[in-house]
């Protein structure tokens, strides 16, 4: 059985091709799935019934199987799925301003356990499919309560550089005009410093925003808090970053958990001002999600300005960024692990 969700526009005129039939059904079934949010052949009308048959007997449109959801005071809406093999995982959309932003997950798990995050406690299972991520998009655009999309940020469960192929066939499927057409400006790409994936993702050409997880202006730090960093050192990324702000001329944006006690004193604020010197970048400042973690709490607001401020003294963009949905769950991977510990 054909999965229509893994296939590109090409690929389905190529098997529409096989079929004997016009190249022109591919666009109006994509029509249906990704404009329209039809599932089922039988509401494909302007398809010949001859062809929805052969549909029906060969090629399927997935769907994701909703466990539960859960909608914030602030709007923000939080979707658990089970897929077929059992593995559960999650959708955020996150309406701001004039924007809904959904946030997908890469992978079922995480290999990468850091140490601020729910999605790495619980291991890695398996990367998520071009089609499993496209029915996290579609779900969002056509069922979530906000039922729209503007942006899009791969910033769920997994790491999506670890999933390049997949993730990068999606991204280009959710921005080609025969789909979604979420421009490429409006889809982020967020890693913890993959430092090969970032090389190659630089040689792309596409115009996606590239988030990277810092959390830390020291090695020691950023060790203890994400493992990767043993592997690709600050000074490794760093320099992978700038390089891919030469080649694309995309400014990079580095995420900051500031935890109490551990990355957010004056001393780590001037240590970070240093890294970024004369880079085209904007530190996003994240207060810690209570709850997430064992022992990591956000430091008190007065500290959290006091860092701020030393950032912007020292030349950087800073924003100073609200956690969203705190009374749903909604940090990466928490709704998925209390699941995962309840059954
Ligand atoms: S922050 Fe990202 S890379 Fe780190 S454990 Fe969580 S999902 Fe994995």
């Amino acid at each position: 059985m054909v999965h229509l969700k893994e296939l590109t526009l090409q690929e389905l005129e190529q098997l529409l091709a096989q079929w004997q039939e016009p190249a022109f059904r591919a666009r109006q079934i994509f029509s249906w799935i990704y404009r329209t949010g039809v599932l089922d052949y039988a509401a494909m009308n302007n398809v010949p019934v001859s062809l929805r048959r052969k549909l029906e007997a060969a090629a399927r449109i997935s769907a994701l199987s909703l466990v539960e959801k859960r909608l914030a005071r602030d709007g923000t809406e939080k979707c658990l799925f089970r897929l077929p093999d059992s593995q559960l995982i999650e959708a955020v959309s996150i309406p701001a301003d004039n924007r809904v932003t959904g946030c997908i997950s890469s992978q079922a798990g995480c290999k990468f356990a850091c140490v601020f995050c729910c999605s790495g406690q619980a291991g890695f299972q398996r990367d998520l499919t071009c089609g499993e991520m496209l029915d996290q998009i579609a779900f969002l655009k056509f069922q979530s309560a906000a039922r729209e999309l503007t942006h899009l940020v791969f910033m769920g469960t997994g790491e999506p550089l670890d999933n390049y192929d997949n993730v990068l066939k999606a991204i280009r499927m959710a921005n080609s005009e025969d789909t979604l057409h979420i421009g490429a400006r409006r889809i982020t790409i967020s890693t913890c410093g993959i430092v090969p994936a970032l090389e190659r993702l630089a040689g792309e050409r596409l115009q996606i925003e590239l988030s990277v997880s810092l959390h830390a202006a020291d090695d020691a730090t950023r060790s203890r808090l994400m493992p990767v960093n043993k592997r690709y050192p600050l000074k490794e990324l760093i320099a992978a970053c700038r390089h891919y702000n030469k080649q694309t001329g995309r400014q990079v944006t580095f995420e900051y958990i500031l935890i109490s006690g551990v990355n957010s004193s004056l001393a780590d604020a001037r240590k970070l001002g240093r890294i970024l010197e004369g880079f085209d970048a904007k530190v996003n400042l994240i207060p810690m999600n209570a709850g997430v973690s064992a022992g990591l709490q956000p430091p008190q607001k007065l500290d959290i300005l006091f860092f701020r401020d030393a950032l912007v003294k020292s030349g950087v963009r800073v924003t100073l960024r609200k956690s969203r949905g705190q009374d749903i769950e909604a940090a990466c991977g928490q709704l998925r692990l209390r699941y995962e510990y309840e059954k």
